[in-house]
């Protein structure tokens, strides 16, 4: 059996004392098994990371740039390559992994142009004589943890502006699918980063634990479920570190009554059960207003009772398993709970029969779902999809805006009044008119609201710059040959 390790310092590393099984979802097997990071195996990674940030901190910022051009080649070139390592331990279908590829090459492209990101401010003559001016320095040597869902576009969210910015990083992925970033690793090298610039650490909460306890992590980047980033937050703050701690989501789409009705439910079908339902940005609940909610569930039944769900690596499956054994049961115990709750189930995917031992279940619809229920309240992150029947625009907002979660949200309309209005009244970092997952392209930032998101900052895009540096501002004043002057005031520009 492959065991996947550490990538330090530009090699495979690390003992294989204590190891995880990685399981290929599709067939329930644990084809691989990922070696577990102690407490000394990170400080080592650490120590590496911070011994390459002089070096890496002086080359010249068009050397880096070089890094990221080179690096995007080698990611359109070999994408099906990454993307079948993806599908072998995430499951999701080939075309969504490559899908997941495409859109971290964004974040490649825009670490590429990390001169002009990098350019600070001047003023001059704020005084006679006296210029100011700002640089953006790296913070140092950045810890950035990774979940499940996203193996490929995650890390690149974070380690493509870190490493443009100067740090040094330790990546810990999931160790559920760890492969993936083994390779982001080998592809930077051969992409020309100096080694020890990129570490990879595999393992679960003991690695994490060590890098939020070591003096030598700067800065922490962590996306995953929002109890764990709620502390990751709070223990990395308190440590005097910066934190950025994406969590969990519960998007809300809502359908007014003049939207395009097909459509919307094309796009609720697209958005709620792609990947298996397991994105951050997934629609998890459909906001019905008005009398279209008949329509609209029956647009939804009559496209999901044909969906495909098969292993990901045959190109006829749209849908491939969850990422777990026990993942798919808590997904399946929110639906046969649903009814004892209230809400109607219009479509059971637990009932769908699937052969072999791989993580499958079929996709479901609630309808007459209502706050208070477990199936609207938690995070599922599964095949399932929760109608909410509402009478007006008004009702709708106060639904989404009351939710714990921000992270996204969409409104279908036809009517350019409804969608400002909705994009001014809606407490959710990220809105789509008529989009249904609005995950921001590459040169914006990324990031929810609410119990989404943990810390100030949203992650990648221009707040990822902010994030990464530290600024220095520099007041300067040359001789110009006027006799010296003593003067103890306070000094002023005027
Ligand atoms: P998770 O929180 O279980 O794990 C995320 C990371 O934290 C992993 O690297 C894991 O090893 C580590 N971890 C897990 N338990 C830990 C603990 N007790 N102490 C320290 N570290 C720990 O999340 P997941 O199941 O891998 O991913 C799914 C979650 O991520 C969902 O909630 C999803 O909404 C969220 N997510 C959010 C975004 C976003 O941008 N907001 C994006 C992708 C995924």
């Amino acid at each position: 059996m492959t065991t996947i390790r550490h990538f330090i310092g530009g090699a495979d590393a690390g003992e294989t004392t204590r190891t995880l099984p990685v399981y290929n979802p599709a067939t329930g097997e644990a084809h691989r098994e990922v070696a577990a990071a102690s407490t000394a195996e990170v400080e080592q990674a650490i120590a590496v990371a911070k011994a390459a940030l002089p070096a890496w901190r002086a080359s010249s910022l068009i050397k880096r740039a070089d890094v990221f051009f080179r690096l995007r080649q080698i990611l359109a070139e070999r994408t099906d390559e990454l993307a079948a390592i993806v599908t072998s331990e995430h499951g999701k279908v080939l075309s969504d992994a490559a899908g997941e590829v495409s859109r971290g090459i964004e974040n490649v492209e825009f670490a590429a142009g990390l001169v002009h990101l990098l350019k600070g401010e001047r003023a001059e003559q704020v005084s006679r004589g006296v210029d100011v001016h700002s640089v953006k320095q790296p913070v140092g040597v950045v810890a950035a943890i990774t979940p499940f869902n996203f193996p490929v576009m995650v890390p690149l969210w974070m380690i493509a502006s870190a490493i443009a910015c100067g740090n040094t990083v330790v990546l810990k992925p999931s160790e559920k699918d760890p492969s993936a970033a083994i390779w982001l690793a080998k592809a930077f090298q051969e992409a020309g980063l100096p080694d020890g610039v990129l570490n990879v650490v595999n393992g679960d909460k003991e690695a994490v634990d060590a890098l939020l306890e070591s003096p030598d992590i700067a800065a922490v980047s962590f996306v995953g479920s929002t109890p764990i980033a709620q502390s990751i937050y709070q223990r990395a703050s308190a440590a005097g570190k910066r934190v950025q701690a994406l969590g969990g989501a519960k998007n809300h789409m809502v359908v007014m009554p003049d939207a395009d009705i097909d459509g919307a439910a094309a796009a609720a079908v697209s958005a709620a059960y792609g990947s298996a339902g397991e994105r951050c940005m997934a629609v998890s609940v459909l906001v019905a207003v008005g009398d279209i909610a008949d329509d609209l569930v029956e647009g939804i039944r009559s496209r999901i009772a044909d969906l495909r769900i098969g292993d990901g690596t045959d190109p006829a499956s749209e849908m491939g398993p969850l990422i777990t054994r026990e993942h798919r049961d808590r997904v399946e115990s929110y639906v046969t709970g649903a009814a004892a709750e209230g809400a109607t189930v219009v479509v059971d995917g637990t009932q769908k029969a699937f052969e072999g031992d791989g993580f499958f279940t079929g996709v479901s619809l609630l309808d007459n779902v209502r706050p208070g229920m477990k199936v609207y309240e938690d995070e599922i992150f599964g095949p399932v999809l929760a109608v909410v029947r509402v009478d007006s625009y008004a009702e709708a907002v106060e639904l989404v805006n009351a939710h714990t979660f921000g992270n996204g949200t969409a409104i279908f309309t036809r009517d350019g009044g409804t969608a400002r209005q909705y994009e001014f009244d809606v407490e959710v970092g990220m809105v789509g008119i008529n989009v249904p997952i609005p995950v921001p392209v590459g040169a914006f930032s990324f990031g929810g609201w609410k119990k989404s998101l943990f810390g100030d900052s949203h992650i990648y895009g221009p707040e990822s710059i902010h994030f990464y540096t530290r600024s220095k501002v520099v007041t300067t004043r040359w001789p110009d040959h006027t006799p010296a002057q003593v003067d103890l005031g306070f000094p002023s520009n005027h």
